[in-house]
């Protein structure tokens, strides 16, 4: 497994440029430029996912060392993850303080179509500080500045119009709404949410759970939600408030789907301390992992929710190793397809 040095986004962004080469723009482009690529004939199958959620500008502390204004956001994080499976489409706001370096980053994944990305110049982009604990397990909240959130949401390009997975990442649930609500034929709707929206805008999330398939969860904000904190009952909690599957994530200890068909534990990838530098964006890039292996697969099945299950846990894996999106950034679907064999294998039952 590798361990690679943690560099400025410069270096990554030049590297990956040297790599992958740049230009992704409409869904025809997409295609076009990834017949080059090894992984292409499993992706051209695929239908369509679409995410939202935000696009930040990340500055990370951890004892592992720092990093400043780099690229992050949930969204950011799971149209990476997910591009590795199928062909994403990404919609979200930046502002004119937005690096056009980080612009580059996200080209440089193949699969990730930008022409939902608004770009405002006189706004400013959200941008969010957080500091890790010794033990890498918990983190606080240095400083959320929400920036375009709090202006009106990103608009929906016309050619996105058919999509049928749809992802709502992290952002204000108002935002996640309306997004929703400009695809009332999707096949599948999953969000996610976090501790500042459970207490600014919860009577809109409850709206929100209403209205999608499945929610993906932290542990903590399972509990902050509904107050229990066992993952299981706390996920039969949320159903009750209208999705049909719940997935607890619970960091380093895995995770957990509560279904209407059943119950389903997946183990962390096993990763020793060393291999932690940077734990931000582990959960966006589980649930990038999770969406596009469905949308790829098609497979809503509760056993084709397990396997997706594992493959965001294996995507995720890749995060953790690297600051910001650099560990994403240097790896392959082969890499990945790799970590799953040795993850299977490790997390044999009988
Ligand atoms: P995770 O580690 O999976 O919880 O995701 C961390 C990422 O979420 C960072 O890149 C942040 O920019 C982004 N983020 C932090 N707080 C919020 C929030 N309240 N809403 C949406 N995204 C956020």
């Amino acid at each position: 497994m590798r361990q690679r040095a943690v560099g400025s986004w410069e270096s990554v962004a030049l590297l990956i440029e040297v790599r992958r080469g740049f230009g992704v723009a409409g869904d025809a482009e997409l295609r076009a430029q990834s017949s080059k690529q090894a992984k292409t004939a499993a992706i051209l199958g695929s239908m369509p996912l679409l995410v939202t959620g935000t696009i930040g500008i990340d500055t990370v502390h951890a004892p592992t060392g720092k990093v400043e204004r780099v690229l992050g956001g949930s969204c950011a994080y799971f149209a990476a993850a997910a591009s590795f499976q199928t062909r994403v489409r990404l919609v979200g706001a930046v502002g004119g303080d937005w690096p056009a370096e980080h612009r580059k980053v996200l080209r440089s994944f193949d699969n990730i179509c930008l022409e939902g990305l608004e770009e405002r110049p006189k706004s400013r982009t959200f941008a969010w500080g957080g500091k890790y604990h010794e033990n890498m397990n918990s983190r606080e909240t240095l400083f959320t500045e929400l920036g375009v959130l709090e202006e009106a949401p990103p608009a929906v390009p016309e050619a996105y119009r058919d999509s049928e997975y749809i992802f709502l990442a992290n952002t204000h649930p108002e935002v996640q709404m309306e997004l929703l609500s400009h695809f009332p034929e999707h096949k599948l709707a999953v969000a996610d949410s976090m501790d500042l929206w459970i207490n600014i805008a919860h009577d809109e999330l409850m709206q929100l759970f209403k209205k999608i398939d499945g929610v993906v969860i932290n542990d903590s904000e399972a509990e902050q939600l509904t107050d229990i904190a066992n993952p299981i009952s706390a996920a039969r909690k949320i159903i009750e408030m209208g999705p049909m599957f719940v997935i607890v994530k619970k960091g380093e200890h895995g995770a957990i789907l509560v279904h209407d068909d059943g119950v389903a534990t997946m183990p962390a990838y096993p990763a020793d301390h060393q291999q932690v530098v940077d734990p931000t964006g582990a959960g966006d890039s589980f649930a990038g992992g999770f969406m596009g292996y469905i949308a790829n697969s098609g497979d809503l099945s509760f056993h084709g929710l397990q396997t997706a299950m594992a493959w965001g846990t294996v995507t995720a894996s890749f995060v953790i190793e690297s600051f910001g999106l650099d560990g994403l950034a240097n790896a392959t679907k082969e890499d990945l397809a790799n970590r799953l064999k040795f993850f299977q294998a490790a997390a044999r039952v009988a």
